[in-house]
Parts: C-alpha cells; sequence; structure tokens
C-alpha cells in the first residue's frame, strides 16, 4: 500500500527526532569524557609555573644541580661560576673574618692551635684568661706543663695542644727571637702548626694571602664543584687555581662564613641559601624554604648585609663604616 506523503513526512520528522536524541547523549558523554583531559592539561600547564614561583620563593634555582647532572660543566664555566659565587658572598658576609679573638700574631697562632677540635667560641672563652698568664712567647715557653694544662683545658685535646703550645714557643724564642715568623716555610716548622694554622696566621696577622682549609672550606669547596679532593693541600692548590691571589684570605673567610652559618655538614639549609641558583650540590640538604630558614645559624653574627666590626687587632682590610653604633 502506498503511504500517503503527509504521512511519510511526519514518519521522516520522527526519525529526524530520533536520530537528534541518539546524537545528544553521545556529545554529553564526548563533553564530559573530555573535561577530565582539558583539567589534566591545564594542570601540566600550570605545572612548572607554579614550581618556578616556589624555586623563587626559596631563593634558590635548582637546575644548577640539574643542568650540570646533564652537560658536564667545562672549565671556564666554573671559574665564572666560581667567581660568582665569591662576589656573592662578598655582599652576604661584606666583613668576614677570623671568629678568634686575637691582639698580636703570637695571640693568633695559639688560639689557632687551641680551635683545633673545638669551636672558636670556646677557645675565645679560653684565651682571655691564658694571654694574661702567658703574653709571650718567653712565658709560655717557662710555664709548668701542668699548669698550662688547665688553663686551656676546656678547649679539649689540652695534653697535646700544651706540649704544642711549649714546644712552639720555646722555638719562637730559641730560634725566632721571640717574633711570630712571616714565612710560610718558617710557620711551619713550629711544632703543632700544619699549612692551615700558617696560612691563618699569614693572612691575618701579617695580610699575605693565604686560603685555609678547615673542615668547612673544604666541604664547601666540594659542594661548589670546585675540587674533588679531600686532601686539605690538593683542596688548596685547586682553588688557588681559580681565584687571584688577592682573593684568597676573604674567600676563606667567607666560605668558613658560609658554612657555619647556612651550608652545614649534615643539614645545608639549601632552601634558604642565597647562592643556591650557582650551586651544583643544591638539595643536597633542606630545600623547603620554611623548614631551611629555621636550619641556619645566623646567631653567630654576620647576618647577610650586616656589617661586623673587626676583631680587636685584625690587620685585615679597614673597617667599613658601621650602619648603627
Ligand atoms: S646550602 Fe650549601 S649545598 Fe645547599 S645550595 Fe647552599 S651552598 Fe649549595
Amino acid at each position: 500500500m502506498k503511504e500517503s506523503p503527509a504521512k511519510s513526512a511526519a514518519a521522516r520528522k520522527a526519525g529526524a527526532k530520533q536520530a537528534a536524541a541518539e546524537k545528544a547523549p553521545t556529545k554529553k558523554a564526548a563533553a564530559s569524557a573530555a573535561a577530565p583531559a582539558k583539567k589534566a592539561a591545564a594542570k601540566k600547564a600550570a605545572a612548572p609555573a607554579k614550581k618556578t614561583a616556589a624555586r623563587k620563593a626559596a631563593g634558590a634555582a635548582a637546575p644548577a644541580g640539574k643542568a650540570a647532572a646533564r652537560k658536564p660543566e667545562s672549565r671556564v664555566a666554573m671559574v665564572r661560576r666560581a667567581r660568582r659565587i665569591n662576589r656573592e658572598l662578598a655582599e652576604l658576609y661584606p666583613y668576614a673574618h677570623p671568629e678568634l679573638d686575637f691582639t698580636n700574631p703570637f695571640e693568633l697562632l695559639v688560639a689557632t692551635v687551641l680551635s683545633a677540635q673545638t669551636t672558636d667560641l670556646r677557645v675565645n672563652q679560653t684565651t682571655p684568661r691564658l694571654f694574661a698568664v702567658c703574653p709571650t712567647p718567653e712565658d709560655m715557653a717557662a710555664i709548668a706543663p701542668e699548669e698550662l694544662e688547665e688553663l686551656i683545658r676546656p678547649t679539649g685535646f689540652f695534653r697535646a695542644k700544651a706540649k704544642s703550645l711549649i714546644g712552639l714557643s720555646t722555638a719562637l724564642r730559641d730560634r725566632f727571637g721571640g717574633e711570630v715568623p712571616g714565612r710560610l716555610e718558617d710557620l711551619v716548622t713550629l711544632p703543632g702548626v700544619g699549612r692551615k694554622t700558617a696560612n691563618v696566621v699569614l693572612g691575618n696577622a701579617f695580610g699575605v694571602p693565604g686560603i685555609t682549609v678547615d673542615t668547612h672550606f673544604g666541604r664547601l669547596a666540594r659542594r661548589f664543584g670546585w675540587t674533588t679532593a679531600q686532601d686539605a693541600e690538593k683542596v688548596e692548590a685547586d682553588v688557588a687555581a681559580i681565584f687571584p691571589k688577592s682573593e684568597w684570605t676573604m674567600l676563606s673567610h667567607r666560605l668558613i662564613f658560609h658554612g657555619r652559618r647556612v651550608c652545614h655538614s649534615r643539614k645545608p639549609a639549601c632552601g634558604a641559601c642565597p647562592v643556591a641558583p650557582l650551586c651544583p650540590a643544591y638539595g643536597e640538604g633542606e630545600t623547603d624554604p620554611d623548614k631551611a630558614k629555621k636550619l641556619l645559624k645566623y646567631e653567630l653574627g654576620g647576618q647577610p648585609g650586616q656589617r661586623l666590626k673587626p676583631p680587636a687587632g685584625y690587620p685585615g682590610q679597614p673597617a667599613p663604616p658601621l650602619a648603627s653604633a
């Protein structure tokens, strides 16, 4: 039977409606399926921005380490980076100085010998009484060992240190006319005096450039990628090849200041470290800015940017004007 045109038009309309109805849920499903994908893409795009902001907030550009891992650094790039680190540290610690109290080369020599295996603070608490009793090499050479041991007991290893102090004082009296010599080759002949102690005395009592490789200096030089050596003499030679002589003494103070306050041995405060963008070892310590801040030890003195008074008798650079009396 042939359909009437009106009927077939109605049928076509109904079919189209059904098709549209079938299509509609598919669109909806597609939209809902697309939503998580869109969200994921948005998240992906936002992530690096977020990370960058976090890094900026931490004041630390982590990629220094990652970049170094990707591509070995050329010698020229390493030297350039090393000198930038030195400049940053110079701004951070404008008046870095030896933290031992002294008023003449003999006191600095004795204080440096006493500082082995103890803190400068402990030495500074001990030396006023010691120097009141033994102000000269002659006095120290003549003191009874037991009396000297008692005077320096708080610094630890007091028997060995007393032996060194009497030995070096006797040598100063007998071989150097009671004066501390100003040459490395003479200083290292004194009992208990190695290159580290000799360089401290040369750099700070005589103004002769010297690199002081103590535990802080060695650790930071390795973290900065300036050396891989553990041996102090090798570290000294590697660092000496990077910096001009005129920088050696102050560079030593700056690294030691930074090692004591920020870049600690076990938990460096990477997340609060101002030289993090230049440091290949970023991430070796705490990277969370808030947690890292708690690790800082600025109570030792020398906040970044703070002008410190020079220690008594310090013959190095003239003191910059202090911000406040
Ligand atoms: S705290 Fe030390 S290891 Fe960490 S970024 Fe600073 S200098 Fe590098």
